[in-house]
């Protein structure tokens, strides 16, 4: 079966189409600026051209008209028909507390979505869209959502629960969820696979990206994440702030005049490595400020790669040891200098990186033969993740 799996953002949709014959890659691609004017960028893996332009979304109804339209033409497309792509998996940020698994589109999962409005409200709504979008150009083809809060559905109360008056639980859902559940999943699964799924197995993912998290799982279940209610806890990231104590933030407002939405952008847009080092959210660009003598630059990757460690040490006492060390996402996977940093000094407990090793690209391992926890370089696909469930809700 063919599967069509969608990212929606409010203005912008990320598609890729999987056979999952063989869980390859037909195309993928992304639609821009919808509402706004509009560009379609289009990348069959058959050998074909590759389609760039600008192009008109009014909607998200439109943009998936357009996906689907290239996905079955003569001179861009992978599949003779519409009606070879059997269902379409959606990436659908918050699930609440009531889906701790994916699910079919239906009333009851609409609703949920709606519900969890308030707690994703840059992402839930245009997630809604992605799927009115799909089943109003594809009536007849089962959707399934795929919450990125499903993962943390496993963790314990006494993970979960933030220690605020208990009605704020009960009456506000205040409590922690977890983010880049679906790529942690994908990721312990496959790090569960790497070493012989020995029941018990212990395994930290780090997740480091723009957005970045940690994970604590034991045969693939949640134990612990970092990030929380919403994506803006745990370590510190391109832009958000992670951790910080609560009272910095009124502190702050009145120092500054600053209302609660300033103060909100400031914490998701102006702070992590960003607001550290004064050069960007991008590690790339701190690598070469770092290298060229910039202190700030400096200092912002020295504070990330220590809060990760320290996330790191955290997991391990919650989880009395670990067996596996994972790194996934654009850091994670690229970046053998942070690596290595946030390595240096877990020798205590085991986790010991070979420096040749480290150097190397793809899914490997890079633990030293006498490192006691085995260490892999993981490459997330958070996509596939989705496809695979969506496979098996449509197959029942
Ligand atoms: P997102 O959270 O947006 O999915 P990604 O997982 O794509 O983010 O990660 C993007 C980050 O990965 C950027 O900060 C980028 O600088 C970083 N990155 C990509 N390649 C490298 C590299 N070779 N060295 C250091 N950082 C890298």
């Amino acid at each position: 079966m063919k599967i069509l799996v969608i990212n929606a953002g409010s203005s912008s949709l990320k598609y890729q189409l999987i056979d999952m014959e063989n869980e390859s890659l037909l195309a993928k691609g992304l639609c821009e600026r919808i509402g706004i004017d509009g560009r379609l960028e289009h990348k069959p893996q058959n050998g074909k051209p590759v389609f760039a332009s600008e192009m008109n979304f009014p909607t998200h109804q439109e943009a998936i008209e357009a996906v689907l339209e290239k996905l079955v033409s003569e001179e861009y497309g992978v599949v003779s028909s519409m009606s070879e792509i059997g269902a379409v998996g959606h990436r659908v940020l918050h699930g609440g507390a009531e889906f701790t698994k994916s699910c079919l589109v239906d009333d009851a999962c609409e609703a949920a979505i709606r519900k969890c409005f308030p707690l994703g409200p840059l992402h839930n709504p245009a997630n809604l869209m992605g799927i009115k979008a799909c089943q109003a150009v594809m009536p007849g083809t089962p959707q399934v959502a795929v919450f990125d809060t499903s993962f943390g559905m496993d963790m314990a109360p006494k993970a979960y629960m933030y220690a605020l008056p208990y009605e704020y639980y009960e009456k506000d859902s205040v409590r922690r969820y977890g983010f880049h559940g679906t790529s942690h999943r994908f990721v312990s699964a496959r790090a569960l696979e790497l070493t012989g799924k020995k029941p018990g197995t212990r395994v930290i993912n780090a997740h480091l990206g723009n957005g970045s998290s940690l994970s604590a799982s034991i045969d693939g279940k949640c134990v612990d994440t970092s990030m929380g209610l919403t994506p803006l806890a745990g370590v510190p990231m391109g832009t958000r702030s992670g951790d910080i104590d609560p009272s910095i933030i009124q502190y702050l407002m009145t120092q500054n005049d600053l209302s609660i939405d300033e103060m909100m952008t400031v914490l998701n847009k102006k702070s992590g490595v960003l607001g550290i080092s004064g050069v960007s959210s991008d590690f790339r660009d701190l690598d070469n400020a770092a290298a060229e003598g910039n202190v700030r630059a400096q200092l912002a990757l020295d504070k990330f790669a220590y809060e990760v460690k320290k996330y790191i040490g955290a997991y391990i006492a919650a989880m009395g040891g670990v067996d596996v060390l994972t790194f996934t996402a654009g850091v994670g996977e690229n970046s053998s200098s942070m690596r290595a940093s946030i390595c240096e000094g877990l020798e205590c407990f085991g986790i010991k990186l070979d420096p040749e090793k480290n150097k190397g690209r793809g899914e490997i391992e890079i633990s030293a033969d006498d490192s006691d926890v085995r260490i892999f370089i993981i490459p997330t696909n958070e996509e596939l993740m989705i496809a695979r469930d969506t496979l098996a809700l449509v197959q029942g």
